[in-house]
């Protein structure tokens, strides 16, 4: 057995240039040695800004980079024969592919539809303010570039709720359209938040539901992906996704991993969404990642004590996806809130090395982010071996400290030279003792990070002294895994 690690395989500000799933072929067998077994890969179909959407604006499905439509054949990311290697490609490797699935909305329609729609208030979408108005709606979606191939479906208003343009009068607003309702099983954020952008498929509508399974299946069998990333969960009728999940994995006949989008730092709301979908997927830990950002920003008085409170990989680790950013967190995007530079070591130690849930290695922080000039996070490498080879075995949690904590893996019989020791601080300088296993003792423990020079030996009762220097982490490995880490980079 070893441990499961996910990679995010892109950041926003990706060059333009056709050239990321060729880029995700020939990487393939460094992101294995690097300890990924499992790759994120960005949504593959065309959006509405044709070779320069990132994938979010969905327009066509079914073109993965084949049809001319929105401007060119390929999209952001290359053609479809390049997606399809990339996957091979990877999956050659023994990582697993997951595919980013955007179903909540489209957009650039190819034309408009009159239709009658109540206007609701933008911060309160259960309030009319003017009902049975006649809009101007871009719902029409013929795909004429791809001329019916692979699906002769249309979308049209009648698939929809609603949307936020009326072209008539040139004006923004949060239309619904007559006789529909948002979806009641929903996120209450601003009344309900089943509308986020674009046309916002009803997935209430019989049709609806045909195609999105239709697609799924054409899906799956095209590209044979291992898995789903599920975007903008909250947006979408809670019961859509536990059936649509039921169809795709009845249809595959095999296991098929599913992980999904519910942004809120609110557990609960997490809990309530794992609850409704039978605990059918795993979810980000969006919690914890606002818990890092919280401590990276308080000057040393977070109370690191308290980090995993209230946090899905502290409260259900079986269904937790924990992240440090992605690419809506970073510098310049929707929901930014990126981790200061001086806590990423910290964050990444603290999802990495425990034994909970599968970690998500953002892209922009493996490699950096060159539009932003931002260095990939120091360590990182090391940190991702360190798991791969070392973190093993019963884990012993000391967050008994507003200040330095850490934990300890004692190794297993699996894996050569395994077991580690984790200490960090988000203040001044700081040790603790810490039990890594009476099978260890007299061993010396050195840090694999670098920021610790002498090492640490482990007595008789299988106990050691560990130190961290201020405002960073400690990762102990023993001498002979050391010397192996230091011979591999
Ligand atoms: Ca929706």
């Amino acid at each position: 057995m070893k441990n499961h690690t996910m990679m995010q395989y892109f950041e926003w500000y990706l060059p333009e240039n056709g050239l990321h799933w060729r880029r995700c072929a020939a990487q393939a067998g460094r992101l294995e040695e690097a300890g990924i077994d499992m790759v994120w890969l960005p949504p593959a179909y065309k959006g509405a800004a044709g070779a320069k959407s990132v994938g979010y604006d969905v327009y066509d499905m079914y073109d993965l980079g084949e049809f001319d439509q929105k401007g060119s054949i390929r999209t952001k990311y290359g053609i479809r024969d390049e997606y399809l290697a990339a996957v091979r490609g990877l999956q050659q490797q023994g990582i697993q592919v997951l595919a980013d699935i955007v179903l909540n909305h489209r957009m650039g329609a190819d034309g408009t539809e009159v239709v009658v729609a109540d206007e609701t208030l933008s911060t309160d979408r259960n309030q009319e303010i003017s009902p049975d108005r006649t809009i101007t709606a871009w719902t029409r979606f013929d795909f004429p570039g791809r001329g019916g191939k692979y699906s002769g479906f249309q979308w049209r208003a009648r698939h929809f709720s609603g949307t936020d343009w009326d072209e008539g009068a040139k004006r923004k607003g949060i239309f619904r359209f007559d006789g529909k309702n948002w979806e009641r099983k929903i996120d209450n954020e601003n009344g309900n938040y089943d509308y986020l952008m674009g046309a916002d498929l009803d997935t209430d509508q019989p049709e609806v539901v045909k195609e999105t399974a239709d697609w799924g299946k054409w899906y799956l069998d095209t590209v044979q992906m291992d898995g789903f990333r599920l975007d903008a969960v909250k947006h979408i009728g809670f019961d859509f996704y536990r059936e649509w999940l039921k169809t795709m994995r009845t249809h595959a006949g095999r296991e098929v991993f599913a992980v999904g989008e519910y942004w809120s730092r609110d557990v609960n709301k997490l809990r309530y969404y794992l609850d409704t979908l039978e605990r059918s997927l795993s979810l980000f830990d969006v919690p914890l990642h606002f818990h890092f950002l919280e401590a990276a920003t308080s000057n040393g008085n977070y109370d690191m004590s308290r980090i995993y409170e209230n946090t899905l990989t502290g409260l259900d680790p079986a269904h937790a996806v924990p992240f440090v950013d992605n690419h809506d967190t970073q510098p310049g995007q929707a929901l930014v809130s990126f981790i200061p530079a001086w806590f990423k070591p910290l964050a990444y130690a603290l999802i990495l090395l425990r034994d909970a849930g599968i970690p998500c290695v953002f892209y922009g922080d493996f490699y950096g982010i060159p539009h932003d000039r931002i260095a990939p996070v120091p360590g990182l490498k090391t940190l991702l071996r360190v798991r791969k080879l070392y973190a093993y075995g019963k884990e012993n949690l000391y967050f008994d400290d507003p200040s330095v904590v850490g934990f300890t893996r004692e190794g297993d019989a699996e894996h050569p030279d395994s077991g580690t020791a984790v200490l960090l601080t988000d203040s001044v300088a700081g040790s603790k003792r810490m039990y890594v296993g009476k099978q260890h003792a007299g061993k010396n423990m050195m840090d694999a990070m670098g920021g610790i020079s002498e090492s640490s030996t482990v007595g008789e009762d299988g106990w050691a002294e560990f130190r961290v220097e201020g405002g960073s982490v400690s990762v102990w490995v023993f001498e002979k895994a050391a010397e192996k880490l230091y011979i591999e980079l």
